[in-house]
């Protein structure tokens, strides 16, 4: 990369505000981070007598992102700390499990457009991943070992839609989100190209890490002007900004609102900068390998670290 990195000033390690999805014996539950700590959010509606959303796609589909933050605000104005979640501890599942979708937005950045030979498209360019490619925060990614070896990582903005949407004009369509994830369009290159169809490159399992967090919509008031990076073993090999997108996050929510109705819980993953390994010239080109670490980092989304073995 020759540009300069964005610092933000956030260290690697602070988990940002945000829901989070963790892994219990009996699937997920759902936590919130705030200023104040972890809060598993089934002690607090225990001790509020209140029905609060326990799972993250409970808490999609009810809808109301303020319901929990205030029912959290309640509980630790009451002085109540049972329940608080240390983060060393969390299993992260990934920040939502179970979309109807997950939309992969491609060539969406001119730098990457620029460094892998293709022209500015016309239209948005889709593809999709299903939900075997989820994988949470602090994952391991098992590479898939037959006859494939050019594994690369893709830095993206992940849009969480809130909201029943069909044909929502752009300057409407935020209000469809129910909020954002750093997510990782990992793929398989030599898989990609082997055919047209680019869909076995892109969805093998754990191939869509996404997380820590979901951070509301309300927290992120304008999601194309974050930084976003990436880097592999500490070594930053992404650097840009999200305001670099070709089709703004508010305009790939109406256009696909156009042609398919978007469900809360749906993923639309936003396209990658400059600088995943497929943008380096061929003869320098060292694709991931197992051991590798992984870390996508959004400016107020947090950093999604995952490990490949
Ligand atoms: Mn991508």
């Amino acid at each position: 990369m020759t540009k300069e990195p964005h610092e933000s000033g956030e260290r690697n390690d602070v988990l940002p505000n945000g829901y989070i999805s963790r892994r219990t014996e009996n699937g997920s539950a759902l936590a919130l981070k705030t200023e104040r700590g972890i809060f598993d959010i089934g002690v607090v509606a225990g001790f509020l007598k209140k029905q609060l959303p326990t799972t993250i796609e409970m808490l999609i589909e009810n809808g109301d992102a303020d319901l929990v933050g205030d029912a959290v605000a309640a509980y630790a104005a009451a002085g109540q700390t049972a329940g608080m979640l240390d983060k060393r501890d969390i299993v992260f599942a990934p920040a939502v499990s179970h979309p109807e979708k997950i939309i992969i937005t491609g060539a969406n950045y001119r730098d990457h457009l620029d460094e892998i030979g293709w022209a500015v498209p016309k239209f948005p360019l889709f593809f999709n991943k299903f939900n075997n490619s989820l994988l949470g925060h602090n994952g391991l990614l098992e590479l898939p070992r037959a006859d494939t070896e050019q594994f690369d990582y893709e830095a993206e903005l992940v849009i969480v839609i809130g909201k029943v949407t069909r044909n929502v004009a752009e300057e409407d369509a935020l209000a469809s989100v129910f909020g954002y994830c750093v997510g990782n369009d990992f793929s398989a290159r030599d898989l990609q190209m082997r055919t047209s169809q680019v869909m076995l490159g892109k969805t093998s399992d754990g191939f869509a890490p996404l997380g820590p967090v979901l951070a509301p919509a309300s927290a992120v008031p304008n999601p194309n002007d974050l930084a976003i990076e990436c880097s592999v073993n500490g070594e930053r090999r992404q650097s840009a900004r999200t305001s670099e997108m070709i089709f703004s996050c508010a305009y790939l929510v109406s256009y696909l609102s156009r042609y398919m109705t978007l469900k809360p819980g749906d993923l639309i993953f936003t396209g990658t900068p400059a600088g995943p390994i497929l943008g380096h010239p061929e003869k320098d080109r060292k694709w991931l390998k197992a051991g590798d670490m992984v870390e996508t980092r959004i400016e107020g989304l947090g950093t999604l670290r995952f490990i490949l073995t």
